[in-house]
């Protein structure tokens, strides 16, 4: 197999910026974002696809590239989501199930709505906890209630996770993969490579300042890494 990497795009809210700490990507940015990956003919994968080629050990072809939403807010659905069908392209939401509902987050009824339409659902565990502080009882119930809830509101199978806050330890990824997920992603920066830990995945966190194509391909890039000793400070 020959060695690959892909970038997985992290995002939160598409939508107008409100004044809150919610990294936030204008409609326009994230349009563009969706037109840049199609002039490219990548290829947009659902996360879990892409963690069943990691696990076997399988290729993946080059320009290959992951979407990925944090915490389900409610642009997830009446933004993002109108904007990815148009392009055709397949995203994962990781949702915490105790804000669903809440001001600015989906509906349960929005969630079934894109899960049916292109976006996969993941954990984000049930109450947004930072599992390192967590005690093991607590993570446990974190990982696996979240998880059963999911899956039975939505009527499918949830197989991925994404750390709140990125928090993980050895312990919670063994606690993660004995609940039956698949893959977790952190907010650890870089691109994802053929042969890593598939409950290590990084991800590329994605700003309204990425607006041009040289700055996303060389975002995008596997030397993502490098990229950003040198990217200005926010
Ligand atoms: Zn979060």
């Amino acid at each position: 197999m020959r060695f690959w990497t892909v970038p997985i795009l992290a995002y939160h809210r598409i939508g107008q910026p409100k004044g809150d700490h919610v990294p936030t990507v204008a409609p326009e940015t994230f349009e563009g974002h969706l037109r840049f990956l199609a002039r490219r003919r990548c290829q947009v994968w659902e996360l879990s696809q892409l963690a069943g080629h990691l696990i076997e050990g399988r290729s993946v072809s080059r320009n290959s590239t992951v979407i990925t939403f944090d915490d389900g807010y409610e642009e997830t659905c009446t933004v993002a989501a109108p904007l990815l069908r148009r392009f055709g392209f397949r995203a994962t939401v990781f949702v915490t199930p105790t804000e669903v509902g809440l001001p600015g987050f989906m509906t349960w009824e929005q969630l079934r709505a894109v899960s049916k339409d292109g976006l996969a659902v993941g954990s984000h565990t049930l109450n947004h906890t930072y599992l390192p502080l967590a005690s093991p009882q607590e993570a446990e119930r974190e990982l696996a209630e979240s998880k059963r809830i999911l899956e039975t509101q939505l009527g499918c199978p949830v197989r991925i996770l994404s750390y709140p806050v990125g928090g993980f330890t050895p312990e919670v990824q063994a606690m993660a993969r004995g609940h039956g997920y698949l893959a977790a992603c952190t907010t650890n920066r870089g691109t994802t490579r053929s042969g890593c830990d598939p409950f290590a995945l990084r991800r590329i966190k994605m700003t309204d300042r990425d607006r041009h194509p040289w700055l996303l391909a060389a975002k995008l890039s596997g030397y993502y890494d490098l990229f950003r000793r040198i990217e200005p400070p926010s």
